[in-house]
């Protein structure tokens, strides 16, 4: 469509928008890691699914999803408790999408089994496309992805669940679970007094005879309008997992209100609430006093899909920031050729691959975990690892990118924004960053001899790559310290970049290298651009990131 001209300028030197694209083909390290972790089989699908994301139609659904956020409705007009929360048309088609994808379940068989196969690589690759577009409702389609590995601890509810769970139908209306084409899940453990420390939590449980009577607060309890919450509370035997559905077993509705929804820095399509249970029906899920081993199986799959989401965000501002660079000229040469800002780019999308690499290594983990002994070693160990490490270098690595386009990259028009305020909550919830390397420690002290070796194949998948082996040392002196804990962070960071090195070099030996000696055998300077890249593999670098 042609605009009317302005009669004080020509608008000219301004980049195309990013979209109509597919976010799968453009993406070599994408392509590549799930090809060396995963499948050749699904090159096809993935594209379609990137096309349909990278769509123009699909961006605007995640601005006005996050321009028009949810508002809670406590009362009706005559006063009686709705506790109901209305959301933007836009956001409830982003969910329908990504139910329609199996986001929210295919990794899991319709009886709530392991999929197997390349399950949780080829899942991972849709997350971290969709994550490019709007992560704010991947929320609820996150959790009720993890809530299938919690309620295996009560099998008969499992499987009453599961064909309601696995049906890729998004259903909104409010109804009672059994009743629907599709039901989603979300995760009450915070509670004022503390989100680390759950054993604090003051929730009380007490026994039914169709049930459990749950009375206390969760601070944060996001995604208010999902079917059924996995909850913590105090029972006889101590702390224990419930499933907590809106609606009680006779179809009425249950006693969850909700007192406030969280104004947030980011995440604004999404809802978290403040809510008081008053005596909420709920069913136990595992046994009395088990609560944070039952839910720890969620956890464990909603830190790992905040890993894949940051890795996902950090993409999408490299290929905004080099799309932008190729198109904008500043002195009469195009910002990509400028030799500083090639220096930033190449600098970024060394980090990128290193991520994506990293993160669907740690998903064929996920795959493999049943079968292979070692394939679960490394992943107990290196969930909490690769989520600290992604997690926490996503906003620095955002506000680099938006710079890259200048004060367009600043306004809400663009994308970047957004990311930009989206990306910290991935470092807090799910486990903050000192909780995440604690977890590595605990790991490390739980399972010594299957941690070590996890190192030792670390090592050995790094063999030759610049600073790999000294990386291994420090790694070794520190988690052996008695002081450990004051020195996790630097342990646990350093152990994110060898894996990241060894996942590299199984798909993409050049790029294993130039990380390795710009990360591994020289400490990388605060900022991005610092590193000295031949041009060839600036170039080799930037062509793989955008074609
Ligand atoms: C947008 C949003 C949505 C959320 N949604 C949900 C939800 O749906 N359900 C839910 O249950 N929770 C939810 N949360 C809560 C979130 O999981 C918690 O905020 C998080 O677990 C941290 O708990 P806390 O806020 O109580 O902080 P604290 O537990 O007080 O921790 C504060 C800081 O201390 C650090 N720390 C803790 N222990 C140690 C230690 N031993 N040594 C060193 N440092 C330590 C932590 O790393 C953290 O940085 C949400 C949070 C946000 C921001």
């Amino acid at each position: 469509m042609t605009q009317p001209a302005f009669s004080t300028h020509d608008v000219f030197n301004q980049t195309p928008p990013f979209e109509d694209v597919d976010l799968f083909a453009l993406d070599r390290p994408l392509r590549d890691a799930v090809l060396g972790f995963g499948t050749t089989a699904a090159e096809q699908d993935l594209s379609e699914f990137g096309r349909h994301w990278g769509s123009a139609a699909m961006a605007a659904r995640g601005r006005a999803a996050n321009e028009n956020i949810p508002k809670l409705r406590t009362f009706d007009s005559r006063g009686n408790r709705r506790d109901e929360v209305e959301f933007h048309p836009a956001y409830h088609e982003l969910m329908a999408h990504s139910a329609h994808g199996g986001l929210h379940v295919s990794t899991w068989t319709v009886e709530g089994k392991p999929a197997g196969g390349a399950a949780e690589v080829l899942r991972a690759a849709r997350f971290y496309i969709a994550s490019q577009v709007e992560t704010g409702h991947l929320c609820p389609i996150t959790m009720t992805r993890a809530s299938v590995a919690a309620l295996a601890a009560e099998p008969g509810l499992l499987a009453r669940a599961m064909p309601v769970i696995a049906s890729k139908s998004y259903d909104p209306s409010v109804a009672p679970w059994w009743t629907k084409r599709g039901m989603t899940l979300g995760m009450g453990m915070t509670e004022k007094q503390g989100g680390t420390d759950v054993r604090a939590n003051m929730t009380r449980a007490e026994r039914t005879n169709d049930g459990y009577r749950i009375t206390g607060h969760k601070w944060f309890m996001s995604a208010p309008m999902c079917d059924a919450f996995l909850v913590l509370a105090q029972a006889n035997e101590g702390l224990t997992c419930f499933f907590m559905p809106r609606f009680r077993p006779d179809g009425s509705v249950n006693a969850i209100h909700f007192q406030r929804l969280k104004d947030k820095l980011g995440n604004r399509s999404n809802a978290s609430s403040e809510v008081e249970f008053m005596g909420a029906h709920a069913q136990r899920v595992g046994e009395e006093g088990r609560g944070i081993s039952t839910i720890i199986q969620m956890v464990q799959l909603t830190r790992q899909d905040c890993a894949i989401a940051s890795a996902g965000l950090m993409r999408s501002g490299l290929a905004h920031a080099l799309h932008h660079a190729r198109h904008r000229s500043v002195f009469q040469k195009h910002l990509a050729d400028q030799p500083l800002m090639r220096a930033v780019l190449a600098d970024m999308a060394l980090h990128v691959e290193a991520s994506t690499a990293l993160v669907m290594r740690l998903c064929r983990a996920f795959d493999r975990a049943s079968g292979e002994a070692g394939e679960a070693a490394y992943m107990r160990l290196l969930t909490p690892a690769i989520k600290y490490w992604t997690c926490k270098s996503a906003p620095a690595f955002l506000f680099e990118a938006m710079e890259c386009l200048g004060g367009n990259g600043y306004v809400e028009e663009g994308i970047l924004a957004r990311h930009y305020r989206e990306s910290p909550v991935n470092a807090i919830w799910e486990g903050s960053g000192n909780v995440m390397c604690l977890d590595v420690l605990r790991a490390l002290a739980r399972e010594a001899e299957a941690a070590i070796a996890v190192l030792d194949e670390l090592g050995e998948a790094t063999r030759g790559l610049p600073g790999a082996g000294e990386a291994a040392a420090v790694i070794a002196t520190a988690f052996r310290r008695p002081d450990s804990e004051r020195m996790a962070r630097l342990a646990v960071e350093k152990l994110t970049l060898l894996a990241a090195a060894a996942a590299l070099n199984t798909i993409a030996p050049r790029s294993a290298e130039l990380f390795a000696s710009t990360r591994l055998a020289n400490p990388h300077a605060s900022m991005y651009g610092t590193v000295d890249l031949a041009e060839n593999d600036a170039r080799d670098l930037l062509q793989r990131a955008l074609p």
